[in-house]
């Protein structure tokens, strides 16, 4: 074969490789790993010294330095592109969308270096620069074809990817936001704790749960003593922030991670205690109620002090309680609150749950 028959086979088996370029990579793939591929194409058409890759930013429109081979090459390809962009050769090479052969500004030797756009139809995306220690009589047209061809299929690579990574960023935002809202609408905008609609969707849930796996699961119903009074003797907004820090205490108090508490009404709120049988809850209630007597929540340099009632129910971890409402163990514990509240306030009754017991069932009472 001749010589100039093996060069043109040879010419072949590069631009086939070229137009390969996108079969080269997993999808969907990162700007870092198809730059990869690009670089080991490049390097199979011309010895490197330095390359760079700048890709365009979305909001800035500049040229944004995304990576350097090897890496403690930032610097002066940084200065490179600023003396180009100084003295008007990046933006012609930028406007003619075609690969240059310039002279280095901020590279010492004198040697010249290669800039290849990368663009599509729509848009420019960035551009790439090529340091070579060949010296530039001996770099051919051939070469420069082919990385021009290399730089189209890269272009079409990347702008996918970009686009793939604009949107996927965009989804992560949204999904953040969407989030926030539902979180937002789970919550009492006063106090922070869970609102009434939470307590109707989940308190459900962890009644079943309990009930499938033979765990308890107690609740306690607080409701603060007198709050009227507060309202009347130092304002609705002290009242506000009262409720306020009543959760904030009452949260700190709890497991974070099981235990939750929900407003039920005004000044009425409900703990809902998985994995808690009713004698540990009112335990706990007991120890909620003595912290909140001698807390003292100031307003404006006077000293407020309030007390809470608890009524308190809960399903033992042998009962099989499938069927029950949460209506009807809120009920359950709203009897027992009463109880407290007509035994003198600032106690915590506690008592098992007794379907027959419940006031709708039992006409005589309430
Ligand atoms: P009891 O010990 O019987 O529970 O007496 P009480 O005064 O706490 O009960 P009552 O039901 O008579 O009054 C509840 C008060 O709670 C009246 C209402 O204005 C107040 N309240 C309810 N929600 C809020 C709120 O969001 N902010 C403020 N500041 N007050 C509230
Ligand atoms: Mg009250
Ligand atoms: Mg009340």
């Amino acid at each position: 074969m001749s010589e100039q028959r093996i060069a043109l086979l040879e010419l072949i088996d590069k631009i086939e490789h070229m137009g390969q370029f996108q079969d080269r990579i997993d999808f969907p793939a990162t700007i870092g790993q198809i730059w990869e591929v690009f670089l080991e194409d490049v390097r199979s058409l011309i010895e490197i010294e330095v390359c760079a890759l700048f890709v365009v930013d979305d909001n800035s429109h500049e040229f944004i330095l995304e990576y350097v081979e090897p890496d403690d090459r930032k610097k002066i390809c940084r200065q490179e592109v600023d003396y180009q962009i100084e003295c008007g050769i990046f933006s012609w090479i930028i406007n003619r969308r075609q690969p240059a052969l310039i002279p280095a500004l901020a590279f010492e030797d004198g040697k010249s270096i290669v800039m290849l756009p990368l663009s599509t139809i729509k848009r420019t995306l960035g551009v790439v620069m090529i340091k070579t220690p060949i010296k530039e009589s001996f770099i051919t047209q051939e070469n420069i074809k082919l990385l021009t061809m290399l730089a189209k299929q890269y272009s079409l690579v990347l702008e996918n990817t970009l686009l793939y990574e604009r949107l996927k960023r965009k989804h992560k935002s949204l999904e953040k936001a969407n989030g926030e809202i539902r979180l937002l609408s789970r919550k009492d905008s006063l106090t922070g704790c869970y609102n009434r609609g939470y307590l109707n969707e989940h308190l459900q849930h962890e009644i079943k749960r309990a009930s499938r796996y033979h765990h308890p699961l107690s609740v306690a119903l607080c409701d603060l003593d007198h709050f009227k009074r507060v309202n009347d003797t130092f304002g609705h907004l002290c009242g506000d922030m009262v409720l306020k820090e009543f959760v904030q205490h009452i949260l700190s108090l709890i497991r974070s991670d099981m235990d939750w508490l929900a407003r039920y009404g005004g000044e009425e709120f409900l703990l809902v205690l998985p994995e808690t049988s009713y004698k540990n809850a009112s335990r706990l209630a007991e120890r909620l109620r003595k912290q909140i007597a001698k807390k003292n929540f100031s307003w404006e340099g006077q000293e407020v002090s309030i007390t809470v009632s608890f009524g308190i129910t809960g399903i033992d971890k042998n009962a099989t309680w499938e069927d029950l409402s949460s209506e009807d163990l809120i009920e359950m514990a709203d009897q027992y609150l009463y109880d407290a509240k007509n035994s003198g306030r600032n106690k915590v009754v506690r008592g098992s749950f007794a379907p027959d017991q419940l006031a709708k069932n039992d006409k005589n009472k309430k």
